[in-house]
């Protein structure tokens, strides 16, 4: 009998075949890739100084369109992909509540800003403004609070104002390689 190695495939090799495989898709309207809006959306965490988790969390952040099944251009036809709850659910099997949970509030984040901040719809962009529509709008009083008693909330909302500045086309960034040993530092299995 021979015994033939086998090498694991990790969490984190699936995530980075996924970012080659699917990550030239269309950004929703937006003039970059989703790889290149997520690249973008991590460096600025990093320049602004976040946590390694929260790091990720802004890498891995639209990972939901990715793996969410439905066609690229579902908002144009009315239809929320839910893609928060898909990607937070997704990533739960190797990662812990810090980078799953700012991932899963990212959409909720931004109807809060859009009934906190006076100047925050300013910067949405016109297809970010077109889904804030799908996703239900911007928060009532009673929402506002139910999302301030989230216990990472205020994570949610950095990585969200790192998220609407994460469009810039052509912006260089490193590659999804550059982050490997910090996606494996922040597996739980
Ligand atoms: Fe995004």
């Amino acid at each position: 009998m021979t015994i033939t190695a086998v090498t694991a495939i990790t969490i984190v090799d699936e995530i980075v075949a996924l970012f080659a495989d699917q990550g030239s898709q269309t950004y929703l309207g937006e003039p970059v890739s989703m790889a290149e809006h997520m690249l973008q959306t991590a460096q600025a965490a990093e320049r602004g100084g976040a946590s390694p988790a929260l790091v990720v969390a802004a890498l891995l952040h639209d990972f939901g369109h990715l793996v969410h099944g439905l066609p690229e251009h579902s908002a144009d036809h009315g239809v929320d992909t839910a893609h928060e709850n898909v990607g937070a659910r997704w990533l739960e099997r190797g990662f812990g509540r810090e980078v799953t949970e700012p991932i899963r509030l990212h959409v909720a984040a931004k109807q809060y800003l859009c009934t906190t901040d006076p100047a925050y719809l300013a910067v949405l962009s016109q297809a970010s403004v077109h889904s804030l529509l799908l996703q239900g709008g911007p928060f009532s009083a009673a929402a506002v609070a139910e999302f301030d008693a989230e216990p990472y909330a205020v994570d949610a909302v950095c990585l969200r104002r790192w998220d609407d500045i994460g469009k810039v086309a052509g912006d260089a960034t490193p590659s999804i390689e550059h982050y490997r040993s910090l996606l494996e530092a922040m597996t739980t299995c």
